[in-house]
C-alpha cells in the first residue's frame, strides 16, 4: 500500500442506533480540513491486500477537528460496511488524505432546503455545526436559513441527529428541522411527520416560503428520494442547476 497516500485513523466510538446504523467517530493525528458537505474515502486493509478496501462517506463533523465523525448503515451482504462493524475501539481505518465532493453550500442562493434519507443527514450535518461554529465566532453575521426534512422508517434510526437538530432549531430562526417516519406502526410513541421525505416536501417547501429563485435544494441519500424529491422541485419552479445530488448506491436491478 502507497502508505503516502492515506492517513491512518483510530476507531474511538462506535454508537448504535439500530442494529444496523451508527456514528463512528475516528480520530486522526492532525486536524483535518475539508469543506463541510464532503465525502471521505474510508477503508480496510482486507485478507492481506495491499491496497484498502475503500467505500466513501460523507464526513458529519465540523472540519478542522482531529475528530472525524460518520453516519454509517450497515449492509448486510456488503464487502466493507459489516467488517466496520467488526471493528474493535482503537483499530485502524485508512482514509485518502484528500477530502473531496462537490456537495456543500451553493452559495449563488440564500436559502438551503435539505432532504435526507438517514445517514443522508451526514453533510447537513457538518454544514449546520460549521455554521453554528461560525456564527459563535462571529466569523459569519447572516445566517444562511436552512430547512432540513430527514426521513427514516422507524424515529430512533435518525439517530442522535434528531434530538441534536430539534434543539438548534428550537434555539435559532435560521434552523427548522422536520424529522419524519415512514413506518408510524412500528414506532407508536412516534408523534411527529409520517410519511417519506419526497411526501412532507411540499407542504414544508410552501410553509417555509423558499421562493424557488432564491433557494438551492440538496437532496442526499436513498436514490429513490432522490428522483423523487427532484420531480416535486422541478415542478415547484427549481431549475435543474439549483438541485443539488449526492446518491450513496445505486439500486440492484432497478429493485
Ligand atoms: C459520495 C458518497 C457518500 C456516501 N456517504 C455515506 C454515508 O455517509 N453513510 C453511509 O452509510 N453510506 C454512505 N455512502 C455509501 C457507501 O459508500 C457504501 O456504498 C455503503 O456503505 C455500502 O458499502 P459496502 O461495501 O458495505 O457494500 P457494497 O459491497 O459496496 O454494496 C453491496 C450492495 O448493496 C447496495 N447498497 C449500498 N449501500 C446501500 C444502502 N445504504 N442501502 C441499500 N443498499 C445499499 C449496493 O448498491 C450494492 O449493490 C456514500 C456513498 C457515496 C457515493
Amino acid at each position: 500500500m502507497d502508505a503516502s497516500q492515506y492517513s491512518r485513523l483510530t476507531l474511538m466510538e462506535r454508537v448504535d442506533f439500530s442494529d444496523e446504523l451508527a456514528v463512528f467517530r475516528l480520530e486522526a493525528d492532525e486536524p483535518v480540513d475539508f469543506t463541510p458537505g464532503q465525502y471521505a474515502t474510508l477503508g480496510l486493509r482486507v485478507d492481506g491486500n495491499d491496497r484498502p478496501l475503500l467505500r466513501p462517506y460523507s464526513v458529519a463533523s465540523a472540519p478542522g477537528s482531529t475528530e472525524l465523525e460518520f453516519f454509517i448503515e450497515r449492509v448486510e451482504e456488503g464487502s466493507l460496511t459489516p467488517k466496520l462493524w467488526d471493528l474493535e475501539r482503537g483499530a485502524d481505518v485508512w482514509m485518502r488524505d484528500k477530502i473531496v465532493g462537490r456537495f456543500v453550500l451553493d452559495a449563488s442562493r440564500t436559502c438551503h432546503l435539505m432532504m435526507a434519507t438517514v445517514t443522508g443527514v451526514g453533510p447537513y450535518i457538518s454544514i449546520i455545526r460549521d455554521q453554528l461554529r461560525a456564527l459563535r465566532r462571529g466569523a459569519l453575521e447572516t445566517p444562511r436559513p436552512m430547512l432540513v426534512l430527514h426521513g427514516a422508517s422507524r424515529s430512533w434510526e435518525l439517530g442522535t441527529y434528531l434530538d441534536e437538530l430539534d434543539a438548534l432549531a428550537e434555539q435559532f430562526d435560521w434552523l427548522d428541522y422536520v424529522p419524519t417516519v415512514s413506518r408510524p406502526w412500528e414506532d407508536p410513541e412516534w408523534e411527529g411527520e409520517c410519511g417519506r421525505v419526497e411526501d412532507v416536501l411540499r407542504k414544508y417547501l410552501d410553509a417555509a416560503s423558499f421562493a424557488p429563485d432564491e433557494t438551492a435544494a440538496y437532496t442526499c441519500g436513498h436514490p429513490q428520494m432522490i428522483e423523487k424529491a427532484q420531480g416535486i422541485l422541478e415542478r415547484a419552479g427549481f431549475s435543474e442547476d439549483t438541485i443539488h445530488e449526492e446518491k450513496y448506491f445505486v439500486e440492484r436491478n432497478g429493485a
